[in-house]
């Protein structure tokens, strides 16, 4: 299917640059093309595997009709020029995922992550599972690693575990995972989708090639969620925070199928939104016959992904938290509704201009704000305005030191900035490094 073909790879990054080296081992003839300048390394990689690097932002002129295959990496848009050029010449449009699906051992087990919310956290516990389990398991797709990356390692048997965005989902047509998992929707990336509808109709495919001995995995009290699925062919298993399911929460504890599977207190990781995840991850695994031991000891230790409420340290009986991710209001009004406790936030950021009155309902466990970057001087008029003692300093630094030295044992210092990182750091990661390496020098 991908051999012996003239093809056009539109967008090079980590994905592209994978798949034309897997291609590349099939006698294919390849170009690759990107406007913007690539690692240096990666393209001399890929010309000694005989692949052409071009960087262009007018490739147009590049395609004609003897291509058989257009690659579009998934952040392009659909109406890209050369995406509509590619159409009209009846060359087939593809993604990375949808070629190296193609390269699986077709009894390799895929569980695919999709979702608004939570999917790198799901992926990740998913993989943590089947890995405690004693199982061959690969993790990739849009988690870092492109499947075309990790597909040569694939044997026989594996389970295979994949986070895929609705981007990468546009372009699969044969992808067939054996679980999907569709944590949540909300109205998110409209203006990559134009419409919400047009969002959900892609996440819906997820499930496009399931008959009903696959498993879809849906979040029954997310009514879209459950209103959109209603007609998809695939086993249907629903979870939920608030309401019976086949997964669901009663008297502090997580059930599955009316069994105890975990109590809340033996999970590390906090809050609603994290039990859902989890609970997407039981059900998936347990279609792999995970026993409770196992769910047990792994969410014993699972502190969360780096960035994403991570539990940080316990220092003089403070806890720190570190969800440099939540780079929005909403993300950091989840984060304070996973904790209970006295909480000291830090907040701020790049000012794009943004309101923080949405947080307002979730301070009531908030006892000090410290702020720094451009939102501080608006942080500090809305801490005012809701009665709340507020700091204002100048860098994460002084904010975590600060924090700590005003702190009671007891106390949770929360990083949750509700603001993106790009006023003082290269990215949230970087960000979230400096606090843990902050928190890390305190005594
Ligand atoms: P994604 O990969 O979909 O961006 P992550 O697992 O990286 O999701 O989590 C990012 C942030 O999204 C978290 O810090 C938290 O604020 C929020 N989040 C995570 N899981 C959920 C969920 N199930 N429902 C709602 N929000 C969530």
């Amino acid at each position: 299917m991908f051999e012996n073909k003239k093809i056009f790879v539109l967008g090079m990054a980590r994905s592209g640059y994978e798949v034309a080296k897997l291609l590349s081992k099939y006698n294919n003839k390849i170009i690759v093309i990107d406007k913007k300048e690539q690692d240096i390394n990666h393209i001399e990689e890929l010309e000694e595997l005989g692949v052409s690097f071009i960087q262009s932002d007018d490739p147009l002129e590049l395609l004609d009709s003897s291509f058989d295959l257009v690659i579009k990496n998934p952040g392009i848009r659909y109406d890209h020029p050369l995406i509509l050029k590619a159409i009209e010449l009846g060359i087939k449009v593809v993604n990375e995922v949808e070629v190296a699906y193609h390269f699986l051992p077709k009894d390799a087990f895929i569980i695919a992550v999709t979702g608004a919310n939570g999917k790198t956290t799901t992926t990740t516990l998913c993989y943590e599972f089947v890995k405690a389990m004693g199982k061959k398991v690969h993790l990739g797709g849009n988690i870092g690693y492109p499947l075309s990356q990790i597909v040569n390692n694939v044997k026989s048997n594996d389970v295979v575990v994949l986070e895929i965005s609705a981007q990468q989902l546009h372009d699969c047509y044969d992808f067939k995972p054996n679980v999907s998992i569709l944590t949540n929707l909300v109205p998110v990336h409209i203006d990559f989708f134009g419409d919400y509808k047009n969002y959900i109709d892609h996440k819906l495919r997820i499930f496009m090639n399931h008959t009903n001995s696959d498993i879809a995995i849906i979040n029954k009290s997310n009514t879209d969620s459950y209103e959109s699925t209603k007609d998809i062919k695939s086993k249907k298993i629903y979870f939920s925070s608030n309401e019976e399911a086949d997964a669901y929460i009663k008297d502090k504890a997580i059930y599955y199928k009316n069994e105890k599977i975990i109590d809340l207190k033996d999970i590390r990781v906090k809050g609603m939104h994290n039990y859902e995840n989890i609970m997407c991850a039981i059900i998936a695994t347990k279609e792999l016959g995970i026993s409770n031991e196992v769910i047990k000891e792994v969410l014993n230790k699972f502190t969360g992904v780096e960035h994403r409420i991570e539990f940080v340290a316990k220092i003089n009986g403070r806890e720190f938290y570190n969800d440099s991710k939540a780079t929005n209001v909403k993300s950091t009004e989840i984060a304070l509704n996973a904790f209970d406790t006295p909480t000291i936030i830090l907040l701020g950021g790049l000012d794009r201009g943004h309101s923080f009155e949405d947080l307002r309902d979730d301070l009531n466990n908030v006892t000090h704000i410290v702020c720094y970057g451009e939102t501080k001087m608006r942080i500090k008029e809305f801490s005012l305005s809701c009665n709340i003692d507020c700091t204002v300093v100048n860098t994460l630094e002084e904010a975590t030191k600060y924090a700590y030295n005003i702190s009671n044992p007891g106390d949770t210092i929360l990083l949750s900035p509700a603001c993106a990182s790009w006023d003082q750091f290269d990215d949230f990661e970087q960000r979230g490094d400096t606090f843990k390496n902050t928190v890390n020098t305190l005594e």
